[in-house]
């Protein structure tokens, strides 16, 4: 198939062109690198040794989103492209509801308009709010938090409404838990502009020395340490997964979580990085960070049985992959 990746240069969209060419399907890249670097296209391609398309373009511009759909046969559009710090989206309450929201409706209009049938969607375990862990897909939706979590439910409720007017169309709302690691060659991973808000990257900073420690937001909740529990899961097995459901997904509005419905707290993840990569992790506990919850972690059974899709990487797997990206990246040419 030939697929339109929105946000295709960013962490979790890079991963996954390289899976769906890996697959054998094409690739059309849109992305305005507000949050990624061209030359991770030319990485892409290293890896995978296959041709890509792409189109450096602002997903909210009509004009341009519709040149793309007039310029390609696209059999379907997997849309990454977002905001999606959520500290920032308090600060910035409009540029998150106007990049997430506006960019979602008009790939829905562009594919009514070019009769595309296949939409993935890249949500968040965000949506399920405060409810109790493991998450599933039939759960009544709790507020979120921050203005970030809310463009995700409202996403997801336009597009179920596009799908009600139009028989043909198969929407796939991927709520994502945690992704994590990088592609095994160390060639593209997760590299923020700023300062990491994911506890990852900032691991992996800590372990090259670029901060001085980790700061563990909270010790007090109500898990095994005390500290937050979380599904990580690898961002390959993420991508695959978004393989999965364009050739499984059946017409219709369908929902799943991609994760491994593993909780891992911090200390946890923490201890697993320093065995792994035989590297301490000096940190510091500190209070509790505003919106965060205690525990997150998912059913998988739907996304099992359905897409036939299943987590495949440990945590170790995960540790040793985002190290070897992080250790990479001055040597990468970015
Ligand atoms: P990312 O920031 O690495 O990738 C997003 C990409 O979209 C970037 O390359 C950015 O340049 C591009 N982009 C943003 N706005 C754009 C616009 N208006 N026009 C064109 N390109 C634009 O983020 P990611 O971690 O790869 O996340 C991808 C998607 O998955 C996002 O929608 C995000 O909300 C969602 N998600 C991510 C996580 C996570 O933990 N990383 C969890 C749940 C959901
Ligand atoms: N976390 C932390 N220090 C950090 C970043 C995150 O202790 O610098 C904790 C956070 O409180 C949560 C877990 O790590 O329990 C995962 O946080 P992340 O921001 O990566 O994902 P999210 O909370 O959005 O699921």
């Amino acid at each position: 198939m030939n697929i339109l990746v929105t946000g295709g240069a960013g962490y979790i969209g890079s991963h996954t062109c390289v899976a769906l060419l890996n697959e054998g399907h094409s690739v059309i890249i849109a992305d305005n690198f507000v949050n990624s670097n061209q030359s991770v296209i030319n990485n892409i391609t290293k890896i995978t040794k296959k041709p890509i398309k792409f189109y450096n373009v602002d997903v909210t511009n009509e004009t341009l989103i519709n040149n793309i759909f007039r310029e390609n046969k696209i059999d379907g559009v997997i849309h990454f492209a977002g905001l999606k710090a959520v500290g920032e989206s308090i600060e910035k309450p409009i540029s998150y509801y106007f990049n997430n929201i506006v960019s979602t409706i008009l790939i829905a209009k562009m594919c009514q308009m070019y009769n595309v049938n296949r939409i993935v969607f890249s949500s968040s375990a965000t949506v399920y709010g405060n409810n109790s862990s493991p998450f599933t897909e039939s759960m009544k939706l709790l507020p979120t938090t921050n203005p970030y979590g809310e463009t995700k439910v409202i996403c997801e409720r336009i597009l179920l409404d596009v799908v009600k007017i139009n028989p043909r169309l198969s929407v796939s709302i991927l709520r994502y838990f945690n992704p994590i690691g990088a592609h095994e060659s160390g060639l593209i991973g997760e590299s923020p502009n700023t300062i990491p808000n994911n506890i990852m990257p900032f691991i992996t900073q800590v372990a090259k020395r670029l901060r001085e420690k980790l700061y563990i937001f909270g010790n007090d909740y109500p898990t095994k340490d005390g500290t937050g529990i979380r599904d990580y899961i690898h961002v390959m097995d993420l991508a695959e997964g978004h393989v999965a459901s364009l050739n499984n997904t059946p017409v219709g509005y369908h929902i799943y979580n991609l994760g491994t419905g593993i909780g891992t707290s911090v200390l946890e993840l923490v201890k697993t990085f320093e065995e792994t990569n035989k590297i301490k992790i000096p940190y510091e506990i500190v209070g509790r960070r505003p919106g965060d919850i205690a525990l997150c972690y998912a059913d998988v059974t739907k996304a099992q049985v359905e897409l036939g899709w299943t987590a495949k990487c440990d945590l170790t797997t995960m540790c040793r992959d985002a190290w070897r990206f992080e250790k990479n990246q001055s040597l990468i040419n970015y």
